[in-house]
């Protein structure tokens, strides 16, 4: 097993069954074999700096179904929000206070934020810190509103692929979303110049080794700028309140592996992964990972932006938050830097 880890070290990809016969063959030996070297190249290309990336959850209305998904449109006990332009800017005023250079906005797919509010708000996050780079997660939109959020100064978008498999996507999804249109997207984001960032969730219900590989080698072809991948954790108000959680081992394994097969990826040590173990986001940097995004949303609403049951961080003011991010970072001997952060090929973009 070792070799082909040595292959895919140099050659970047491997193949789907070569893929599978990794994870089936997976040991505590082999998994240290890996993520040594996936240190060893993100160490090349990024030091010991960790990005960082405040979260700002500012809507948590959606009008999609997806099953995973605790806002997801039919679960009545989600309490809704949606924050103000107001209450947006604040949080960025706080995160730009201790170093943050990237603000992320996520949240649901919620018409009330038309192209035109979302436009808006661009513009005046960029009008008031110059510096800063913007990343969306705000799903699936036209060609034409990717390329307005674009021109308004949008950096980064991020849109999960969720699985690269049509089969499995239908089992996650209601029909009207297809993964078709979800690459459709990935693509026209690209196309325009945006930093884009696909992923999947590690354990996500009826997922296979086959599946995991199919999403590895979409990664291969796509070369996103960034990977985000953290397990399915279950939420107790969706149809999937019973299914089991990715775990710990195997999201980690798979950081390493997307290290090797992307070495200058941006690849976050998720909430997620936060989330399903104490010291989570520690033990992804370590095997390879290069960005935190910690929580910026106002504490009044983290616990309603409920994707997953017992999400971290959810009643910690966001400069606490970051301040134990980044005592977590230098105790395993990174270090938080402020910085936009943007990927080795786009800087200056
Ligand atoms: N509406 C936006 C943002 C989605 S939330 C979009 O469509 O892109 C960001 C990510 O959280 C999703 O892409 C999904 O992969 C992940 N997520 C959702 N529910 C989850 C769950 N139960 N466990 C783990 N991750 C989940």
């Amino acid at each position: 097993m070792k070799q082909l880890i040595d292959k895919l070290e140099q050659e970047h990809c491997l193949t789907k069954e070569n893929y599978v016969r990794l994870m089936q063959n997976t040991s505590p030996e082999l998994t240290e074999y890996l993520f040594q070297k996936a240190r060893d190249i993100r160490h090349r290309i990024y030091g010991h700096d960790v990005y960082i990336r405040g979260l700002i959850e500012f809507t948590n209305y959606c009008k999609n179904d997806c099953l995973y998904c605790g806002i997801r449109r039919s679960n009545r006990n989600a309490e809704r929000y949606r924050l103000t332009k107001d209450d947006i800017l604040s949080c960025c005023e706080t995160g730009y206070s201790v170093g943050f250079r990237t603000f992320v906005l996520q949240g649901g797919e919620d018409p009330y934020f038309s192209d035109e509010r979302v436009v808006d708000l661009i513009k005046s996050i960029k009008k008031r810190f110059p510096d800063c780079a913007v990343t969306l997660s705000i799903g699936e939109k036209s060609r034409e509103s990717y390329r307005a959020f674009f021109d308004a100064g949008a950096d980064r978008y991020l849109l999960r692929h969720e699985t690269a498999n049509p089969r499995h996507y239908a089992k996650l999804h209601p029909k009207e979303l297809t993964l078709e249109n979800r690459i459709r997207c990935l693509h026209d984001l690209k196309s325009i110049g945006f930093q884009v960032g696909c992923g999947f969730m590690v354990g996500s219900p009826y997922q296979t080794l086959d599946n995991i590989a199919e999403d590895l080698l979409f990664i291969e072809k796509f070369k996103p700028h960034m990977v985000g991948i953290g397990p399915f954790i279950s939420q107790h108000d969706t149809p999937f309140h019973d299914k089991p959680n990715g775990t710990l081992e195997q999201t980690l394994f798979l950081l390493g592996i997307i290290r090797l097969i992307l070495p200058d990826v941006l690849l976050p040590a998720t909430t997620a992964l936060g989330t399903i173990h104490p010291k989570g986001r520690e033990l992804g940097i370590l095997a390879g990972a290069n960005v935190v995004m910690p929580n910026l949303s106002p504490v009044g609403v983290r616990k309603k932006y409920q994707l997953y049951d017992n999400k971290i961080a959810v009643g910690e003011e966001a400069v606490e938050g970051y301040n134990n991010l980044k005592i977590r970072m230098k105790s395993i001997g990174y270090e938080t830097v402020i910085s936009r952060g943007d990927h080795k090929t786009m800087r200056n973009a």
